[in-house]
């Protein structure tokens, strides 16, 4: 449409949004992995939880797949951003399989942190309770850490009201990296009103990036009649993104994959738009998205950027000697 027959429509970009250090680095590992081995490279799970980012790397040559039995012996095998259960680095050495491990390092942090609170199984043991979304990969791995019974999953406020640990002055929480920041203060409260013995993270074992991502939806959502997270369903911090925007004022806060899934409809009425992005979405997600509304709309776009970022992890052994 010419510009004077559009209807205006106010755009806020929450800033920072989209890609975060650890999905960087796995994108990486996995393009590294490609030009120095060759096609194929196998890689359990989703590297990120992104179909776009998932498509692009299979183009290249990627095979995904969802366990270790899928991968032929002698492969070159990567390990998603999520983390996983110690037995599955312990499988691919017992087939021989060459792997390389892209857990967020922001996660392999918390792995640590759950392994000095085990100490060993021994007499400084203290018992895990893992706030966190049952099912998810994040979630599976950082248990995986420990034997089973050592720690127990909260998934709420509730279950961290009723949980019933066997010693309540030998307790232990870690969290996993992408979840609500208020909901996790709450639940954090409730443990500590419960159980004032327990041990907790010097920090938030919730990442900058999530934090940062929260921060910046929440800036702009008491503006808009809408707020748009463009990521995927499967996506931790994408999910939390949207019911974030929900509860810090915006009218309706939706979840896009991508322009295609894009029902303009929903855009009826809409004066002021917010969008952000999942941490394991391309930016060039949003371009598309803002190249489409600008085709329908006399857009005015304002960026608010709560915090600059400038974190960037080095890739694992042995990619570690890129240049
Ligand atoms: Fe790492 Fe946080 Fe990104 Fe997850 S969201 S990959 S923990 S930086």
């Amino acid at each position: 449409l010419p510009s004077d027959q559009k209807a205006p429509l106010r755009l806020l970009l929450a800033g920072p949004r989209g890609f975060c250090a650890g999905v960087d680095r796995a994108i990486r590992v996995v393009e590294e992995a490609l030009r120095r081995y060759g096609a194929p490279v196998y890689v359990r799970h989703e590297i990120v939880h992104n179909r776009t980012v998932v498509e692009g790397l299979e183009a290249k040559g990627a095979i995904f797949v969802e366990e270790l039995d899928e991968v032929p012996e002698d492969a070159h095998v990567v390990f998603s951003a999520h983390g996983v259960p110690k037995s599955v680095p312990a499988e691919a050495r017992r087939r021989n399989l060459l792997y390389l491990d892209a857990t967020c390092p922001l996660v392999s942090k918390v792995h640590r942190e759950a392994e000095r609170h085990f100490a060993g199984g021994g007499p400084d043991q203290r018992h895990i309770l893992m706030i966190g979304h049952a099912g998810h990969p994040e979630v599976v791995g950082t248990m995986g850490q420990l034997p089973p019974g050592a720690v127990t999953l909260i998934n709420d406020a509730r279950e961290a009201s009723t949980v019933d640990p066997q010693d309540p002055n030998k307790l232990a929480f870690i969290t996993q990296t992408t979840l609500s920041v208020d909901d996790t203060a709450e639940i954090v409260e409730i443990l500590r009103q419960r159980f004032p013995n327990i041990e907790g993270p010097r920090r938030e074992d919730i990442c900058y990036a999530t934090t940062n991502r929260q921060m910046a939806v929440k800036e702009l959502a008491p503006e808009c009649d809408l707020v748009i997270v463009i990521g995927a369903p499967n996506s931790s911090n994408s999910q939390r993104l949207r019911e974030v925007a929900e509860r810090s004022g915006a009218k309706r806060a939706l979840l896009v994959p991508k322009l295609s899934d894009m029902d303009w409809s929903e855009l009826e009425g809409v004066k002021t738009l917010g969008i952000s992005a999942g941490a394991s979405a391309p930016e060039s997600l949003v371009q598309e998205m803002i190249t489409a509304l600008s085709r329908r709309y006399d857009l005015q776009i304002e960026e608010r950027i709560v915090k600059e970022e400038n974190i960037n992890f080095r890739l694992p052994h042995p990619l570690s000697d890129e240049t």
